[in-house]
């Protein structure tokens, strides 16, 4: 199953840059991953450990994944992106060995940052898994993160979840998931780069992007994406006709904003 856990693993292409706010939540992963990882010799010497993880919660389509992502390609780092259902589904009966096959791949590719979705799912009861095999698997997945017999230095774990309060407590001792990060719905501001980034590279006419964040209240950086691919599906037909890509305009985005509904209201 080494070809399994390689197909998960790549090298991304894209950094802080790519990701619309979120200014204080870069500083904090730069400060408590990024910093680290780059002085691993001025930690040691003060005899500070380095690794743990930070746990990632919020809405969907906010950008966790996208984030943990471009974390890895801001350091050049090689990127494992795995869900626990994947896990525990893939290889039934062998999620322990997954789990350790996930992790040995990382070590032989340091530095690496494995981000793992739906943390919670490894507590959760599961039809197909009784208690007592549930546990062990939390725990495989505990002794990994530990780097119990295995060294974990250079290895990057981000978690994430949209239900914090279901993830057991020994996932939250020191060393561990010890920082919870709230990922928020993107404000106005973040809206606007969010629009700024995924439009970049596409042909466009003075875009009003001020006007753009304003109409697009409660959107997720997901929703957003939504938006430009609508907007974009409106223009095919006319760029057929003519032949060139049309480019999109002000009002052809916040036309297309009327039609995707926003997703983190209750949020
Ligand atoms: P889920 O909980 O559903 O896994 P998520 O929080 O991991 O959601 P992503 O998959 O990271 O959300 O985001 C969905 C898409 O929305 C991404 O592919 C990304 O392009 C875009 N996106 C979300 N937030 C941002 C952001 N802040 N900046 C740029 N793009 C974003």
């Amino acid at each position: 199953t080494d070809e399994d856990a390689l197909s998960f693993i790549e090298k991304p292409k894209v950094g802080f840059s790519d990701v619309g706010g979120m200014d204080h939540i870069k500083r904090e992963i730069d400060l408590k991953i990024i910093k680290p990882l780059l002085h691993q010799d001025i930690y040691k010497a003060y005899g500070k450990k380095i690794g743990g993880g930070i746990l990632l919660y919020g809405p969907p389509g906010c950008g966790k994944t996208h984030l943990a992502k471009a974390t890895a390609g801001q350091i050049n780092a090689d990127f494992i992106n795995v869900g626990i259902n994947e896990i525990l589904d893939m290889w039934i009966g062998s999620s322990e060995r997954n789990l350790h096959e996930i992790f040995e791949t990382a070590r032989a590719n340091k530095p690496c940052v494995i981000f793992i979705d739906e943390i919670d799912a490894l507590g959760a009861n599961r039809n197909d898994m009784n208690k007592s095999s549930g546990r062990t698997v939390i725990n495989q997945f505990l002794s990994e993160l530990d780097g119990v017999d295995s060294d974990n230095d250079g290895i990057l774990v981000l978690g994430a979840t949209n239900a914090p309060w279901h993830l057991d407590p020994a996932f939250r001792r020191p060393g561990r998931f010890d920082r919870i990060i709230f990922v928020s719905p993107p404000d106005e501001a973040a809206r606007e780069s969010i629009f700024r980034i995924h439009l970049s590279n596409k042909p466009v006419e003075r875009i009003d992007y001020a006007n753009l964040a304003k109409a697009s209240k409660d959107f997720s950086g997901a929703d957003i994406q939504a938006v430009i691919d609508v907007a974009i599906e409106e223009k095919l037909e006319q760029s057929f006709e003519s032949g060139i890509p049309s480019p999109l305009s002000t009002k052809d985005l916040l036309k297309a904003i009327k039609k995707v509904k926003p997703s983190t209201k209750e949020w």
